[in-house]
């Protein structure tokens, strides 16, 4: 199929009409394959989706179909301002279209809108963090439980510990000598594993996002504050201190996640403190006080967990993470085990930080 008769399959199920039919790609995902439909009256954002990934593309449609519907609920009851992206049906009333590429979905196209693939201030965490803090909010009194586990354990760290620990025992490619150091330093770091299981029963189970990066957040073109929270794949029950986490993982640092310049990995603290004022501000009256005490240890966890995936992928010879060059792997996890060790280094700082803008 060329891409010229993938834009026509597209268009003819998801209903646009037009002599003028194209499609490129937009954004810079890294999960699915995300191109702009244009016709000469709409435009769609059409998705392949990533099935490597997301076995059950039903279900993740689904989940994401039951958090638009909750959103559009909220925002006509005056409860959230973001926009909200809606799947759009095809003629035959279905959301998902396979073709010999792979299978299709399509989204309502957000114009005048940009992403960002590095936060560019402190002024823009906040914002991005607000933003996230009011779809927790939003979702806040939506039964977790009704979306399904389209990534069981997603971040369920004593399952990756022990994922790790098997992949050391076969040491499939022979790399294990060459990151001895970081097999011990993870090894060592395992008492996280204790510190989360005691929150299991005492936090709420929260419809969380599970991927709040900056690059899952429209900015709006003119103004730059935030349009909408996209990218819902992830969504699935868990804590908020992993969405809370997963911020300071990806918004801190001024090095990207596979930098080697490790001497400048560092959680930039005025960074820490805008994504605190941010994302609590919205969840202020009903976020519980062990949640808030939990963020701590969602900020510490999810550098040291994505380190250890990182690792983990890279003795069992690079499966999972796309990978540019042999050592690419191993230098992500060396990247977030320094950012890890920064934030472990400050945490008298972050916790004040963390307790003067929660409590
Ligand atoms: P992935 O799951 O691969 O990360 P995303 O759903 O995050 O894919 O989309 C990738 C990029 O495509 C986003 O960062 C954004 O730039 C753009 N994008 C996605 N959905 C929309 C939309 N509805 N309107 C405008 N741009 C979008
Ligand atoms: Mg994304
Ligand atoms: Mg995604």
């Amino acid at each position: 199929m060329t891409s010229n008769s993938v834009a026509t399959f597209l268009s003819e199920h998801f209903g646009l009409t037009g002599q003028q039919i194209s499609l490129n790609p937009i954004g810079n995902g890294h999960i699915n394959t995300t191109m702009l439909l244009k016709a000469s009256q709409q435009s769609l954002v059409v998705q392949k989706l990533n099935t490597d990934v997301f076995p059950e593309p039903e279900q993740l449609v689904n989940n994401a179909r039951l958090i638009e519907h909750h959103l559009t609920d909220k925002h006509h009851a005056g409860d959230y301002d973001l926009a909200i992206i809606r799947h759009v049906r095809t003629v035959n009333d279905n959301f998902l279209v396979n073709c010999e590429h792979g299978v299709w979905r399509a989204l309502e196209f957000i114009g005048g809108s940009y992403s960002e693939d590095v936060v560019a201030n402190i002024a823009q965490a906040q914002t991005a963090a607000n933003a996230f803090g009011k779809f927790a909010l939003a979702l806040q009194d939506f039964d977790a439980k009704q979306l399904h586990s389209v990534i069981p354990h997603f971040h369920d760290l004593a399952m990756r510990a022990e994922k790790f620990k098997a992949v050391l025992q076969h040491d499939p490619v022979n790399r294990l000598a060459q990151c001895q150091v970081d097999v011990d330093f993870c090894l060592s770091q395992f008492d996280l594993i204790d510190e989360l299981s005691a929150l299991d029963g005492n936090i709420p189970l929260r419809a969380c996002h599970n991927d709040t990066k900056i690059n899952n957040m429209l900015f709006c073109s003119h103004s730059g504050n935030a349009k909408a929270v996209i990218d819902l794949d992830t969504c699935m029950p868990g804590y908020w201190l992993f969405d809370f986490g997963d911020m300071v993982r990806t918004f801190c640092s001024p090095e990207q996640e596979d930098s080697t310049n490790l001497a400048n990995v560092r959680v930039r603290e005025e960074i820490f403190a805008a994504i605190v004022k941010g994302y609590v501000a919205p969840l202020q009256h009903v976020i519980t006080e062990q949640e808030k005490q939990s963020f701590w240890l969602g900020a510490k966890v999810m550098p040291f967990m994505i380190g250890l995936r990182f690792l983990t992928d890279f003795i069992d010879g690079d499966h999972y993470f796309a990978t540019k060059h042999a050592n690419h792997n191993l230098q992500r996890a060396q990247n977030q085990f320094a950012l890890y060790k920064d934030i472990l280094r400050k945490e008298t700082t972050l916790k004040t930080i963390l307790n003067i803008n929660t409590l």
